[in-house]
């Protein structure tokens, strides 16, 4: 039964899309640019017990850069660094796809690359304006596992 799972799990991956799992913009844990990591600000990241932190700039929906939890190591509060100053030193490149990527492609992109999250957007050409791009939210490496494995 379990077997029969995973592999009708590993089958749905050529027809899923990164849309159907990923975790929306709204339930992101991120962090502003222009944050200071205070004592305060890293608690927060701490608790959060995410291990990789988007970080936006003026708008939720600006993801300008990527912050890891371990960027963190030689960081001492009481310095009240500014985050810019880490993400800039660091400089994690950002990897974004398309809603309508496909499971398997997710996969194998997460298998070649180095980064295990990357940024969903979209083409809006709803309304009256140009099409602009609308990050939908983040997936991760776990959000595609987790569909192969899920049992019912
Ligand atoms: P790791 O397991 O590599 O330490 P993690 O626990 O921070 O990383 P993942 O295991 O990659 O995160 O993902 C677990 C779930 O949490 C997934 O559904 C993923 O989309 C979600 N997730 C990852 N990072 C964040 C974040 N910063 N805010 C909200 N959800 C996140
Ligand atoms: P993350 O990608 O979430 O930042 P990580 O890079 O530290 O975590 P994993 O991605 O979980 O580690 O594992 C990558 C590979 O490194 C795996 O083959 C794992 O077994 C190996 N590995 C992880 N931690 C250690 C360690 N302390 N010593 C040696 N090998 C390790």
């Amino acid at each position: 039964k379990e077997e029969l799972n995973i592999i009708q799990g590993a089958l749905e991956l050529r027809t899923k899309t990164v849309e159907d799992v990923l975790t929306p913009l709204n339930d992101c844990f991120m962090l502003a640019s222009d944050a200071i990591l205070d004592f305060y600000t890293m608690s927060d990241v701490m608790q959060s017990g995410y291990t990789r932190i988007p970080v936006f700039e003026n708008e939720r929906s600006n993801i300008v850069s990527i912050l890891f939890v371990k960027d963190l190591a030689f960081v001492d509060p009481d310095d009240c660094t500014p985050l810019k100053t880490i993400t800039q030193f660091y400089k994690h490149p950002l990897h974004c796809v398309f809603n309508d990527t496909k499971l398997d492609a997710m996969l194998e992109q997460f298998k070649k690359g180095k980064s295990h999250l990357a940024i969903v957007q979209r083409v809006n050409n709803e309304g009256e304006g140009d099409p602009f791009y609308e990050v939908m939210g983040i997936v991760t490496l776990e959000d595609v596992i987790e569909e192969i494995i899920k049992s019912e």
